[in-house]
């Protein structure tokens, strides 16, 4: 089961040093949207607009990596359609999981047969992590800006924490210290094993 709040509190704590967590890799991405002028935190300048870069999967784009095939090690489960995975090392929520069709298809793209089983299997997920302890909501998130084969995001934010709300659990997610791979592994074997009572194969 995931860790207690005060647990995760507590590593938090210890990893700070003058009571702040290290900067993540994200504020030196280009789409970080702050920096600090003079002292204070303001937006970025608004750069002018321009053709956008072909996504992995795209024509002139890099070639798919799902397609390319999923690592058979961050597979929690899969079904004759679908493939959820999670990735190989732990980050700072306690679990992070993606959805994503077998075949190569673009969101907006898959047929009401694949939309259906993909509004069942989200609502099976929330519904079994959000009944883990200690989880206050399972997000569900379609980006899509980086890879054109259709994958979804689950964020699993724990309870209890007035700053991890919204879309900004997923700056947590990199900001706060690793989960314990062990609890996190035992968690994703649950989550697999609950959504195979409806149908597929846990292999988490
Ligand atoms: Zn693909």
């Amino acid at each position: 089961m995931p860790e207690p709040a005060a647990e995760i509190h507590a590593r938090a704590v210890a990893a700070a040093i003058d009571g702040h967590l290290s900067a993540p890799a994200m504020t030196e991405w280009e789409i970080f949207p702050w920096e600090v002028v003079g002292g204070a935190i303001a937006p970025k300048a608004l750069a002018a607009p321009g053709v956008e870069a072909p996504r992995a999967g795209e024509q002139g784009g890099e070639p798919c990596s799902s397609c390319a095939g999923f690592d058979p090690d961050t597979i929690v489960w899969e079904d004759e359609h679908w493939v959820l995975t999670a990735a190989l090392e732990p980050s700072g929520l306690p679990l992070v999981l993606v959805l994503h069709t077998r075949e190569h298809e673009d969101a907006g793209e898959i047929d009401d047969d694949l939309a259906s089983e993909f509004g069942r299997i989200s609502n099976r997920l929330v519904r079994i992590i959000q009944g883990l302890p200690g989880i206050g909501r399972l997000h569900v998130n379609r980006w899509g800006d980086g890879a054109e084969h259709f994958h979804v995001w689950f964020f699993a934010r724990p309870a209890g924490f007035a700053q991890i709300k919204g879309s900004y659990a997923v700056e947590w997610d990199d900001i706060l210290p690793p989960v314990d791979d062990a609890v996190r592994r035992a968690d994703l074997h649950t989550v697999a094993t609950k959504l195979a009572n409806w149908g597929g194969h846990a292999r988490a």
